[in-house]
Parts: structure tokens; C-alpha cells; sequence
């Protein structure tokens, strides 16, 4: 049913995700099918996509998704009031469902932690 993810055949391939972003997928397409998967960086399983959603290679649970919530802070510790959401995937027959409690977010660009940010980008390009 699955193609397989354990070989060679599917490539994962980092996807460009925000600094703050705490899933940031690696994806891949099967040359064969062409079915689209994604998963935790270096993960030994996937989530397959489907025609209403996405399936855990493992055990064919449907995969669901939490809404976490990242606050803006103008700084380190100073918050703006506004929030940013992202989605993240898990499987919940064999995975811990994620925390809903993001990590903050920078709020403009050239703020103390840019240095920082730039750095995470990097290596995720190095990736
Ligand atoms: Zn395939
Ligand atoms: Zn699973």
C-alpha cells in the first residue's frame, strides 16, 4: 500500500520554513506514484498524503493536526499582544500529541535577535 520510505527511493528535501516555525518539514514525491509525503527532519516515518488528509506510514492512522500559537515580541520577552498560528501534524496513535504553546516570534526585522535568526537560517540551508 505504502511506498517505501526506509530506502532509497523516496528523496526528503528540507522545505524552506520560517526560523520560528516549530515543524519545519522535509518533503518528498515517489518517482513511481507520485504520492506526496512529509516528515520531521530525519524521521524514520512520514505522513502520506491523501486525497482528504494525510496518513502515518506506520500505522495508517489518520494524521491530525494542532494549532499552536506563537506570541510577537518586539524583543526578547516583550510581547506585542498579536500571535501568529501554525499547524502542526502529529499522528495520534503513536506520537504525543504537540504543546499548543508556541515559542515567541520577532516582530521586525533588525531587532536584537536577527543575528540569531540568520544563523538558524543558515543552517537549515546547510541542511
Ligand atoms: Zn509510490
Ligand atoms: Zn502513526
Amino acid at each position: 500500500m505504502y511506498c517505501r520510505i526506509d530506502n532509497k527511493q523516496l528523496k526528503f528535501d528540507p522545505v524552506n520554513a520560517e526560523s520560528w516555525m516549530v515543524y519545519k518539514p522535509e518533503k518528498a514525491t515517489c518517482n513511481g506514484c507520485k504520492t506526496e509525503y512529509q516528515r520531521w527532519p530525519s524521521s524514520d516515518f512520514a505522513y502520506m498524503k491523501r486525497s482528504n488528509g494525510y496518513v502515518c506510514t506506520l500505522d495508517g492512522t489518520e494524521i491530525l493536526e494542532v494549532d499552536v500559537t506563537h506570541m510577537v515580541h518586539i524583543f526578547k520577552g516583550v510581547g506585542t499582544g498579536e500571535v501568529i498560528h501554525e499547524k502542526i501534524p502529529y499522528c495520534p496513535f503513536h506520537e504525543e500529541r504537540p504543546s499548543d504553546t508556541g515559542k515567541p516570534v520577532k516582530a521586525y526585522e533588525g531587532d536584537p535577535w536577527e543575528q540569531e535568526f540568520k544563523e538558524i537560517r543558515r543552517s537549515l540551508k546547510e541542511l
